[in-house]
């Protein structure tokens, strides 16, 4: 027990007090945000039947479709006396459903590193967790004996889990992570049919990765990069989701401990995402208008030239790394 239990019976009571709870997360949602906002949901509809329960965002994930969707916007004044918890999104400007602010109150549960201000009348934060989703398993745990939480919920759930820990493989999983994932297999869910979902590829696919290692290139000290321009996407025509998946193919590049994928967004804007191994790369990412956790961040840039900046930021960055500490691969 790591000293939360005070602020989960805080969030638990205000959970008691409405009749209207409304569930969001991040835009641009990924397995944990999507699988916490479920899973959340799932648990409330289970154990207070009598409380309307929504998941209200305006943005969606083709790959994640698998987990179903979400509900249809209500009207603006519904939202006064409801209350809103806002899942895995660490600043106001990232929550997907842009009403939040229109609600009675807000509480905040993330594992991001907390930004110097942030929103919510109540808020958990653990930085150390590696998916929100073992968050949302750890409060069910807390309160087993009143939450409910079927097959269904923990389908979400150990979806979130296994997507925000790299399949469980990132050093911030722990003995807590695998005890609260055991509790989710205990509820009978499928994880074959989960797995599939999450890895299986469309055959074009695979012809876009394989251009993508073709063209990929490491800076002198170790940084592995790859730039999905405007061209690149309408060759293999991918939409936004899969052009961004190319993060993962940069990730087992023995020496390049830290990989970058540069995605141009059509909006002008360029989507960076950085990744590391050993070492911590969120101050590169937060240098670029970012955020995120220390090995896996985002930062957004607003042309090629700061392509060239933060790639000679990351080299320098490596350098230092590799220069001071050993046992890295
Ligand atoms: P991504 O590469 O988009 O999967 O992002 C990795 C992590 O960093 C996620 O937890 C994101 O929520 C967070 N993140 C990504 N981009 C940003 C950004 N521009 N500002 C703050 N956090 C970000």
């Amino acid at each position: 027990m790591n000293g939360n239990i005070e602020i989960k019976r805080e969030i638990l009571a205000k959970i008691k007090q409405y009749d209207r709870i409304i569930i969001t997360r991040h835009f641009r949602p990924d397995g944990d945000a999507i699988g916490s906002t479920k899973g959340l949901w799932r648990m409330l509809k289970l154990t207070y039947p009598q409380k309307e329960v929504l998941v209200l965002n305006e943005d969606s994930s083709d790959y994640l479709a698998f987990l179903g969707g979400e509900d249809a916007p209500i009207e603006d004044e519904k939202y006064a006396n409801a209350l809103v918890i806002v899942c895995d999104t660490a600043t106001e400007n990232r929550i997907s459903n842009k009403k939040f602010n229109l609600a009675k109150e807000i509480v905040k549960i993330d594992h991001h590193i907390a930004p110097p201000t942030s929103y919510g009348t109540l808020t958990w934060i653990e930085e150390e967790r590696s998916s929100l989703c073992e968050m949302i398993v750890d409060f069910w745990l807390t309160f087993k004996d009143e939450l409910i939480l079927d097959k269904e919920g923990a389908t979400y759930l150990f979806t979130g889990m296994v997507t925000d820990s790299g399949r469980f493989k990132y050093s911030a999983v722990d003995g807590e992570t695998m005890r609260r994932a055991g509790a989710l297999l205990d509820l009978g869910i499928d994880t074959e049919w989960i797995y599939a979902n999450l890895n299986l590829e469309d055959f074009d696919i695979f012809k876009f990765e394989a251009y993508v290692y073709k063209k990929m290139k490491i800076t002198k000290n170790g940084v592995a990069y790859i730039h999905v321009d405007r061209a690149m996407k309408r060759k293999f025509n991918l939409t936004n989701e899969q052009a961004s998946a190319v993060v993962g193919y940069l990730d087992g590049i023995k020496g390049a401990i830290c990989w970058l994928a540069f995605i141009d967004s059509g909006d002008g804007t360029i989507r960076v995402r950085v990744r590391s191994r050993f070492m911590t790369v969120n101050t590169l990412a937060e240098k670029y208008r970012g955020g995120g956790h220390d090995k896996a961040c985002g930062a957004t840039l607003y042309n090629k030239k700061e392509i060239k900046l933060m790639l000679a930021d990351a080299d320098e960055m490596v350098k230092k790394y590799k220069d001071n500490n050993e046992g890295w691969l």
